[in-house]
Order: structure tokens, then sequence, then C-alpha cells
């Protein structure tokens, strides 16, 4: 299998070696697949959240046999108890594609048939946007489930990148009132947002999406019986301050892939606008460095294998 990954002599393609299938397991050959990762890993291919069609499969995976998928970022055992009581993106044997797995920078990736979504005959996407729906969108929906927001709600999206922008549409489409930041927030910019929308005193929904500094600051202007849901496992936050506020902090490492279905559907009624937030490029040397700038422009690279 031919593969871009991180070594001494910088991001370049080489061959690794073709692992042989278990049972559940199938072989899909990369169409497109995002590339958000800030920091690769050596010598694993980075990327995930993809969409690519199976070519080989396991015994118990045969019915995925030539079908269009989409892939999403964790492979879950979903036999163990974490998985069964929902929580398969924490399951304790789980392997994240890209980060200690091999993922979609090369030709094929090898992956669990539990948790595929078929994009071949109902569900039809275009291919960059089918990647995008496997990666950001299915986390922006995950956040927006997870923190249960609904129309009305006072939502605050803080930091950069493609999640938080998807996260603002979705909150925006589903009728609730948005306060956006994107890069370093500042407690002002948003306390006036909050005053032009007539909503300065009501608890708030608050997602921190990006940017280290932005949890600590999205705690500390919370109003009381706020819900602040992180996306990034980085930034310091006083508990005192939770107590104080009876705020509840709530933590996403990535998104379920059963909400795959229900994120492809929003894309194809239309809910989500994606092109805006979308660069698509074919996979080289410079993918990593591309998809640094394209996350600090708001965007998520999508790449090709050649
Ligand atoms: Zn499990």
């Amino acid at each position: 299998m031919l593969g871009y990954a991180l070594s001494a002599e910088g991001f370049a393609p080489r061959q690794f070696h073709n692992s042989e299938l278990q049972a559940e397991e199938v072989r899909v050959r990369v169409e497109f697949v995002c590339l958000e990762n800030d920091s690769a890993a050596m010598d694993i291919c980075p990327g995930g959240g993809l969409v690519g069609t199976v070519v080989e499969s396991g015994e118990a995976a045969s019915a995925f046999q030539g079908a269009r998928v989409l892939v999403p970022q964790i492979i879950a055992c979903g036999e163990c108890d974490t998985c069964r009581r929902g929580a398969a993106p924490v399951c304790p044997t789980r392997r994240v594609l890209g980060r200690d797995h091999h993922g979609g920078c090369a030709e094929s990736v090898v992956c669990s048939g539990r948790w595929l979504t078929r994009v071949d005959e109902q569900l039809s996407l275009k291919g960059p946007v089918a990647a995008i729906a496997a990666g950001p969108a299915l986390r922006a929906y995950a956040l927006f489930c997870r923190a249960g927001v609904a129309a009305g709600d006072v939502v605050v999206v803080l930091g950069n990148g493609a999640t938080a922008e998807i996260l603002a549409q979705l909150a925006t489409t589903r009728g609730a009132k948005l306060i956006r930041s994107r890069g370093d927030a500042v407690a002002n910019e948003i306390a006036e947002q909050l005053t032009a929308q007539g909503c300065a005193e009501r608890p708030q929904k608050l997602f921190v999406c990006e940017g280290d500094a932005n949890l600590e600051l999205a705690v500390r202007i919370a109003h009381p019986s706020s819900i602040v849901t992180t996306a990034i496992g980085a930034g310091a936050i006083d508990i005192q301050t939770l107590f104080d506020r009876e705020l509840s902090l709530l933590a996403l490492s990535y998104g379920h892939p059963d909400l795959l279905p229900e994120t492809a559907a929003l894309i194809v009624k239309g809910e989500l606008d994606l092109g805006t937030i979308l660069t698509e490029a074919p996979l080289g040397p410079e993918s990593l460095e591309q998809s640094r700038a394209e996350q600090r422009a708001g965007k998520c690279l999508v790449v090709h294998p050649a």
C-alpha cells in the first residue's frame, strides 16, 4: 500500500505492508479524506474521516463488498461494556485512524465494517463533501447533540476551524441565537454580542472548538447554569467557578459513528452548506502544511490520493 507519512525525510510517499484482514474488517480504497491533524505522528499515514470503496472484506463483513462508504475516524470494538452503553468513541481498545493506525493519506485503509455508512444509494454525496461528513461535520453534529441544543437557546461558539464553522451553521439553521468568536476570543466582544441579541442574562451553551485559552474564557464568561462543551483536550479551568455558578462541563473526543447517517442526511437535505469550508487538493508533500493553513482560515483540507 502506497501512503504518505512523516519521517526524518519529511512528509513523503512510501510503501507500507498490507495487513491481513480480520473477519469483521474491510479494506477501503480511499476516494477523499479530511486532513486536519495539527501534528502528524511519525511513520503513520495521517487523515481521518473519509469516503471510499470497499475493495476487500473479511468473512463477517462481506455485505459491504463493492460498496461506497463513509469511514469515521474511530474504530471501536463494539463489544465491550463501554461500547454497549453508547460510548464507542471512548472504547478502551479504540483505534484512531491517522493517529495510532494508518489513516486515509494512503491508497487504502483497513477498518471495522461495523461503523461504516453506505453513501451509494439513497444518500448520495460528492466525494469531498462526503469526507467532511465523516470528519468535522460528524464532530460538529455530535457536539450539537451532546449539549442538547434547542431552538431559542443561546449558543456561543469559540475558536477557529471547520468544526466551529459547521457548528455555528447548525445552531443558526436550528433556530438558536448564535454568538460567534474566532481565533483568540475576547470577553468584551462576546458580552457585546450577547447584549445586542438581548440575551445577556440567559444560561448559554458554550462550545470550545479550538484555542487553548478558550476553555478558560468560556468558564469565566458563562452565565449561571450554563453548559460548557469542549472538543479540545487542552486548557485550564477553575473548578470553584464551575461550582459557584453550577456550570456543567462536557467533553467530546470524537463523534459517535452512529451519528454518521444523520450527519450525511443533513447535508443531502441542504441544512448544511459545506462549500464555504471546503478546500480540495491532491495529496502531496505539501499537504500537512496546507492543512494547517486551511484550519487557520476556518476551512478543512480534503485530499485525494493521486
Ligand atoms: Zn469497545
